[in-house]
């Protein structure tokens, strides 16, 4: 008996199996949970060395393929995907922290991020000090401890869009032989490298513009592959000290790549966040046009930004392509190609004026996600950043009238009349 002749259930699962491989121009989808392995040696190797592919969560084709495209368009030695932006932030740090571990954050993050260090990371041990100043290299400094173990921050922040001094903190950081950590969702690797400017890992929410059209979930965390094992050992026991039973350790293994190799042989496949190997093959197609589409609504987010800013109901922008931003030098410093195309600005009418203009838009879209085709529109005060104190919102640029636009690939003349039509309609309501 052979499963031709075997019966109809046999048959169906067994069927048609074993098709030779075919040049495919485009990713194929690798759509399954393990691999067949060739003979009793290769398995064997397989776990002995972690080459080649067994199970989809500890490696596939797809993401493997996506993971490379990655890697190359962040200047990176090597990349990790993942099931989210929140799973490549907590592998990221789970990968140079533990228990009893410190790290210095920017104040202006994800809320999701704060959250994590906050509420999970702290349970776990790891505890966070925060920089309000993010320009303020000694407020940085002041904050290192003898167990800090990374400097985080994005390169581009949401609301008041401030951009960090990439290589102003790494330098601080190499002083300490501590890696800094950039969330670089926002600006994304068509404008900005952070690997470039000395950034040790990258990480992002692949959900945003990687994928960029609001159908899938993913996230990535991009190694240097710059560890130096004399210089940063101490403050990286993990990778330089001999493995569970006697196993040489991840520096000897994999030398300067040691930091991505742990992340990918540890921490990534045991909290066990794996990607869909079809969300892989989406952000790896739509990062293939990463670059058109940035490039256009960065282009269409100043053009608006300057249109509200010359608004008689509107009180401020915060868009760092504005000359009168804080941190406009430091844009023109890092970004090439555009300044983004996230912000926010606030109505004088405050919330009531804001509540209407949600409701009243009509080509954007109300709803919390960023780095879409379409633009979109949310109210952080009653949302995003509903659980801070009012204190806390100011800080951060967050008031009652604040609204953040995320610029789509639409025409850019269809979006201000949206915005012109809803604004002549908002000063009736607040009027
Ligand atoms: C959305 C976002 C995240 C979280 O990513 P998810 O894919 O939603 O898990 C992290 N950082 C930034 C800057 C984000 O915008």
């Amino acid at each position: 008996m052979t499963v031709d002749t075997a019966s109809f259930f046999t048959r169906a699962v067994h069927a048609g199996r074993g098709q030779q491989p075919a040049a495919s121009r485009a990713t194929p989808i690798y759509l399954t949970a393990g691999f067949e392995f060739e003979d009793f040696d290769h398995a064997a190797s397989h776990f002995g060395t972690g080459a080649g592919f067994g199970y989809t969560r500890t490696g596939n084709p797809t993401v493997q393929a996506v993971e490379r495209q990655l890697a190359a368009l962040e200047s990176g030695a090597d990349a990790v995907l993942l099931g989210s932006g929140q799973a490549a932030i907590a592998t990221a740090l789970l990968t140079v922290a533990g228990a009893g571990d410190h790290i210095v954050s920017s104040t202006h993050i994800y809320e999701g991020t704060r959250g994590l260090l906050l509420d999970n990371l702290s349970r776990l041990g790891i505890e966070t000090t925060f920089v309000d100043d993010i320009a303020d290299g000694d407020e940085w400094r002041a904050a290192i401890r003898p167990n800090t173990r990374a400097l985080f921050g994005e390169s581009i922040a949401n609301a008041r869009n401030d951009v960090l001094d990439i290589a102003a903190v790494s330098a601080i950081g190499d002083e300490y032989a501590i890696p800094l950590i950039v969330d670089n969702t926002l600006a994304t690797p068509f404008l900005v490298r952070p690997i470039e400017h000395g950034a040790a890992i990258v990480v992002h929410s692949a959900s945003k513009f990687l994928a960029g059209h609001g159908s899938v979930l993913g996230g990535v965390i991009v190694d240097d592959g710059r560890f130096d094992a004399a210089r940063a050992g101490h403050n990286a026991p993990h990778l330089v000290l001999p493995g569970r039973g006697g196993l040489a350790s991840v520096a000897e293994r994999h030398g300067s790549r040691a930091r991505g190799a742990y992340a990918r042989e540890s921490v990534a496949p045991r909290f066990g966040a794996s990607p869909s190997p079809l969300n892989a093959f989406l952000i790896g197609q739509g990062a293939e046009t990463l670059g058109l589409r940035v490039e256009r609504q960065s282009r269409s987010a100043l053009s608006i930004a300057r249109w509200l800013d010359a608004h008689d109901d509107v009180e401020s922008v915060d868009h760092v392509g504005l000359e009168s931003h804080p941190h406009h030098a430091t844009a023109l410093r890092y970004l090439d190609g555009g300044f983004g195309s996230i912000f926010t600005f606030t109505l004088r009418g405050g919330l009531e004026a804001a509540r209407h203009f949600v409701e009243s838009v009509d080509v954007f879209t109300h709803m919390t996600h960023i780095g879409d085709v379409r633009s979109l529109v949310l109210h952080p005060a009653t949302t995003s950043h509903a659980y801070r104190t009012e204190e806390e919102r100011e800080v951060l640029g967050v008031r009652p009238g604040t609204l953040r636009l995320s610029i789509g690939i639409e025409d850019p003349t269809d979006l201000i009349a949206d915005l012109d039509r809803v604004l002549s309609g908002v000063r009736e309501v607040v009027a």
